[in-house]
């Protein structure tokens, strides 16, 4: 038995350190903690003799993934995309479905986490300012709200929150699919907090140099968030792109809504990206935090991959 924790990072002599500043902002990765996914359902249509030399798998077919949230840290702002999928299972979501969660997630205690990563910033829960979220699955806002004295409740309790209305319209009525991937327990507690500004399509500067967009693909009203001083700029992907083995367009998840849709939303976002000399900043890869791409033969590249320091 192998375990996806033990395999090697197959781009390990091909990373690059890098300090990124946008604006004001110091740019940070904040890794809540990897888990484990089918490496099949990650990669949706595309063999595995393809995507086992990028994302190799363990003996139960499992790749790493990491909940990588990002920080936007400025002497008056502490911004937060997405935050990972949290803890408290059995207190949130009942006896059944949380030890179902451990045990299909196989999440590690021990290792990184949320708290953890804010931490090493000099930062608690308390210290964030704004939460932006790109959809509200499990794994991107668990750890939104936890469980204190019997009660479920915001985890960010001095920060405002941003989703869009489409989003939360479909994770309070999810389709027969998505079910298992929406659940209210992880949000409704920070909009009866009145800690949730509820978004109505892209918006431009909705913080500081901080800007949303809209995709379907992947589920309804996902947002993607572009980060930008006019010099530097950092695309957050969210599950548009999760990983960097995702960048080539039919490399799209088994777990999508709408896979062709996805494949030309991400072609959009791609070639803004190529022609901006952007960074695109992924959430799900286990072996690194951001690279930036090409223009290749009709399709996308990865020119470099970066860990920030
Ligand atoms: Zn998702």
């Amino acid at each position: 038995m192998t375990s996806f924790r033990d395999l090697p990072n197959p781009h390990a002599d091909s990373l690059k350190n890098l300090q990124l500043k946008v604006g004001d902002y110091e740019i940070h990765a904040v890794p809540t903690g990897l888990f484990g996914l089918d490496g099949g359902a990650m990669f949706g249509t595309v063999p595995k003799v393809l995507w086992e030399k990028s994302n190799p798998s363990d003996s139960a077919n499992r790749i790493a993934m990491e909940a990588r949230a990002l920080l936007l840290k400025s002497p008056t702002h502490r911004i937060l995309i997405d935050c990972g999928i949290g803890g408290d299972f059995i207190a949130k979501y009942g006896d059944k479905l949380g030890a179902k969660f451990e045990e299909m997630y196989a999440i590690d205690r021990g290792a990184t986490s949320l708290e953890g990563s804010l931490k090493r910033l000099g930062l608690t829960t308390d210290d964030i300012t704004h939460v932006i979220f790109t959809h509200l699955h499990f794994d991107h806002a668990g750890a939104a709200t936890k469980a204190e004295n019997g009660k479920v409740v915001p985890t960010f309790k001095n920060a405002k929150h941003f989703v869009q209305r489409a989003n939360l319209e479909t994770a309070r009525h999810p389709n027969r699919r998505e079910k298992a991937s929406y659940f209210g327990v992880n949000f409704e507690a920070v909009i009866a907090n009145h800690q949730m500004e509820i978004l109505d399509g892209p918006v431009k500067d909705l913080l500081p140099g901080v800007s949303v967009a809209i995709t379907n693909g992947h589920t309804i009203g996902q947002q993607y968030v572009r980060i930008s001083d006019g010099k530097n700029t950092v695309y957050y992907c969210g599950d548009l792109i999760p990983t960097s083995s995702h960048v080539r367009l039919p490399w799209v998840m088994g777990y999508d809504l709408r896979p062709l849709e996805l494949i030309e939303e991400k072609a959009v976002l791609l070639e803004q990206a190529a022609q901006e000399s952007a960074y695109l900043f992924f959430e799900h890869d286990p072996y690194l935090d951001l690279v930036n791409v090409i223009a290749d033969r009709g399709d996308f590249a990865v020119r470099d991959r970066f860990r920030l320091t």
